[in-house]
């Protein structure tokens, strides 16, 4: 049995250049695994904390000073001469030693920067590549019976609060069809987003990039992004509803107020019927396949409404809405307020608690998105995690940016690898 020899931290510096936390774990055959955890920006309010030093001036008050003593003090000191293959333990000692429901005393960034660690650790202790031991747990806990790459949901236009454009909705997508490869989806994905650069930059339009890599233009209004989606992917060799779909993550909470959504498509605001019926122009329009957090993420008649009316033709996906919560996924399912989840382990702060939920989420017989989030580092941890638990599909942004990129590239690696294994 391998054993967990020393556990330590650093602050370093996610693709916002805002800080987080590296962790690393070293076992007593001496290797060392590390890993770095990401960070949002429209953060929803039920997930677990990410803790800062706010009151420190140093970085803006966004330091994680007190996050990395943590994982050098107490959290670290618990795990020492454990069994890095034991995940579950080692996660329950985690949640143990913070006892809190949130992970506020000692931080979901500090906790979920060791759980992976120790995971990559324990990997390493197998002889197996990551996604491999990934799916050995996922395979015990019978949340699969297989890997799988998924497909990429492409972030091609970033807006709200991931832009420096004009959009309300966060994250316009270009999905190719799953019964691609990874790697035909990677082209699609490139020659599509660099055809829509080009169509932006000829219309004048802002073509700098947002938080996740994604032009980041001022249209008219949000139907106009996929109005040059169109154009773009007609003038590629792929046709819209055989090659490629389209989909939106509407990230609705940063336009919400007071039970009504306004956007730039329409002079009033709209309560949540004259929303759906919005939605439902944008589903005729444009073969809107996927859509994430149409509604404020506490607003369950809403989402119930919309899974009741469109459910059958379009995916439905709760990403604040769920937060990588076991109790709101549940409710979820219990009222059908979705299809499917967003899954993003530092939502929930341990990687034993984040296959919990996919565990729950494909009981349900709902689809898997496995996600980055806006501040990411250069790990590709999820990608990995996303083939280990077999998701549907992946958000890592934009096909472009390195922190971004990194995540397609190793998907393309796993592909090549399971290919020659077969
Ligand atoms: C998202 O909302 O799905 C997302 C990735 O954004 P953030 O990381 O800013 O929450
Ligand atoms: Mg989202």
């Amino acid at each position: 049995m391998s054993q967990i020899k020393h556990i330590w931290a650093r602050e370093i510096l996610d693709s916002r250049g805002i800080p987080t936390v590296e962790a690393a774990c070293m076992l007593d055959n001496g290797g060392v695994s590390v890993s770095s955890v990401p960070a949002g920006t429209s953060t929803g309010s039920h997930e677990a904390l990410e803790l800062r030093d706010v009151d420190n001036p140093r970085y803006l008050g966004q330091g994680v000073l007190k996050a990395v003593e943590n994982v050098n003090g107490i959290l670290g000191r618990s795990l020492i001469g454990l069994d890095p293959t034991n995940q579950q333990t080692i996660d329950n000692k985690l949640i143990e030693v913070d006892a809190t429901e949130n992970k506020s005393k000692y931080g979901a960034n500090a906790i979920l920067a060791i759980s992976e660690a120790v995971l990559k650790g324990g990997a390493t202790a197998v002889n197996q590549p990551l996604y491999a031991w990934i799916y050995q747990l996922a395979s015990r806990n019978k949340i699969t019976s297989n890997v799988k790459i998924p497909t990429a949901l492409f972030n091609m236009v970033n807006g709200g609060l991931h832009g420096a454009g004009n959009l309300d909705f966060q994250e316009f997508w270009v999905v190719p069809a799953s019964n691609k490869s990874f790697a035909e989806g990677l082209q699609i994905g490139v020659e599509i987003y660099q055809t829509i650069g080009l169509n932006l930059s000829r219309r004048g339009a802002i073509h700098s990039v947002g938080h996740e890599g994604g032009y980041a233009p001022n249209l008219f209004t949000n139907a106009d992004a996929f109005e040059v989606f169109i154009e773009s992917i007609k003038q590629t060799n792929y046709s819209l509803g055989r090659d490629v779909f389209l989909g939106l993550d509407v990230a609705s909470n940063s336009f919400y107020k007071d039970g009504e959504y306004v956007i730039k498509d329409k002079n009033a605001a709209m309560d949540d019927s004259q929303f759906l019926e919005y939605y439902k122009s944008l589903y005729d329009q444009y073969k809107l396949a996927i859509i994430e957090d149409p509604y404020q993420e506490d607003a369950w008649d809403s989402w119930k409404k919309m899974v009741s009316s469109m459910g059958d033709s379009l995916l439905v996906v709760g990403d604040d809405l769920l937060a990588t919560n076991p109790k709101r996924v549940q409710k979820a399912i219990s009222e059908k307020a979705c299809n499917a989840a967003v899954i993003k382990p530092n939502q929930i702060g341990t990687v034993t608690e984040t296959l919990n939920v996919i565990k729950m989420v494909k009981d349900a017989g709902w689809k898997i998105v496995v996600s980055h989030r806006s501040g990411e580092t250069n790990d590709s941890f999820i990608a990995d995690f996303s083939v280990g638990v077999a998701a549907d599909y992946i958000k890592s942004g934009a096909p472009a940016r390195g922190e971004r990129v990194a995540k397609y590239n190793r998907l393309s690696s796993i592909e090549l690898e399971l290919s020659s294994i077969k």
